[in-house]
């Protein structure tokens, strides 16, 4: 079959839609009609050069669908399903599956970063040469064929275009918060960076019942909405930013720091005065392949090097954790979600 999608031919140059051949799914895969599609930086990342991936490519890693077509030795999807789409599947058995942390699963890393299936062959291709799925997925595409671990499937009540956010944005930026920093109750937090990771950071301080949670973006709260974002405080930042911190937080910085801009200077700045001593920074930006910050483990702010950092650039995808929150916390976590959306799509 034929589908359009958005291709990137070459580094720095503009995204193009073309027709592309879909060639059907294969062992373990399906064929999704795709509903939604959210922009993440980490595909600028590609475009920019900062992530090196082969090319051409499409990109394209937060999405949702249905499900039209299932390969051979497809059980846990059916024809009609609704399906966010995750971007980082696993295996469920290798070392890093088996010690938490999926998102570096060794059968499924290579494959993925090679822009291609399970069985070395992309399913896009363009006058018989290949073409290149990002992150298994590929979804700035009408239809597109995907592992089928890469699905979860969904409540049809969930809107997809929530679902696709789920796909990257709200499963890093709430795991960032609950599953990795395990952000106590009562807690400050502070977000740096309201794009959709940040902003599902702050649902995830929200949902961990912290307080104060502090908000720092380059843009005022009314770019976003003007709601305010469900944080507690919204700071444009600027030269005083740290001393503001400061003074809500009782002089000492905040218990948690998430730094979801992907600037390695903004995370040392995070490291440096945001943070109070002995807690947490969790860095759950990415600046590409050629930034990385200057300080290791030990220069964390915590007596005697024993502060914590999290190395984790994107946490464990718990997409079920996520959907099964959707389900069972309507009133507060979806609507926050639909003004989440609507916030970004005005
Ligand atoms: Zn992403
Ligand atoms: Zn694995």
């Amino acid at each position: 079959m034929q589908t359009r999608a958005a291709v990137l031919n070459a580094v720095n140059t503009p995204i193009e839609i073309e027709t592309l051949e879909l060639a059907p799914p294969r062992v373990g895969e399906v064929l999704v009609k795709v509903a939604a599609a959210g922009v993440c930086h980490s595909d600028w990342h590609v475009v920019s050069g900062a992530t090196t991936h082969p090319l051409p490519v499409v990109l394209g890693h937060e999405g949702a669908g249905i499900v039209v077509e299932t390969g051979p030795g497809v059980e846990h999807l059916r024809v009609g399903d609704h399906v966010a789409l995750n971007w980082a599947p696993s295996c469920g058995q290798c070392f890093y599956c088996l010690r938490g942390s999926p998102s570096l699963c060794e059968a499924y890393l290579e494959p993925i970063w090679g822009g291609v299936m399970m069985d070395g062959t992309p399913r896009f291709s363009r006058n018989g040469q290949p073409v290149f799925h990002f992150s298994a997925l590929g979804c700035f595409s009408e239809w597109v064929v995907v592992p089928a671990v890469c699905c979860v499937p969904l409540p049809p009540e969930v809107p997809l275009a929530i679902a696709a956010l789920i796909g990257c944005a709200v499963t890093t930026g709430v795991g960032a918060v609950l599953n990795t920093a395990k952000t106590a109750p009562g807690s400050s937090v502070v977000v740096f960076g309201a794009g959709g990771v940040g902003l599902s950071a702050v649902l995830g301080a929200r949902l961990a019942g912290a307080s104060p949670i502090i908000v720092i973006d380059r843009a005022p709260a009314e770019a976003y909405g003007g709601s305010g974002l469900r944080s507690t405080h919204f700071l444009v930042a600027g030269p005083d930013t740290i001393d503001r911190i400061r003074t809500l937080t009782g002089g000492r910085g905040a218990d948690y720091v998430f730094e979801a801009v992907g600037s390695t200077a903004v995370q040392e700045l995070c490291l440096a005065a945001a943070t109070r001593r002995n807690d947490c920074l969790c860095r759950v930006g990415a600046d590409g392949e050629q930034h990385q910050p200057a300080w290791r483990h030990s220069d964390a702010p915590g007596e005697d090097g024993e502060g914590q950092l999290l190395w984790q650039f994107q946490p464990c995808p718990r997409l079920p954790f996520t959907c099964r929150s959707l389900s069972t916390r309507p009133t507060g976590f979806e609507s926050a979600l639909y003004e989440f959306v609507s916030a970004r799509t005005d």
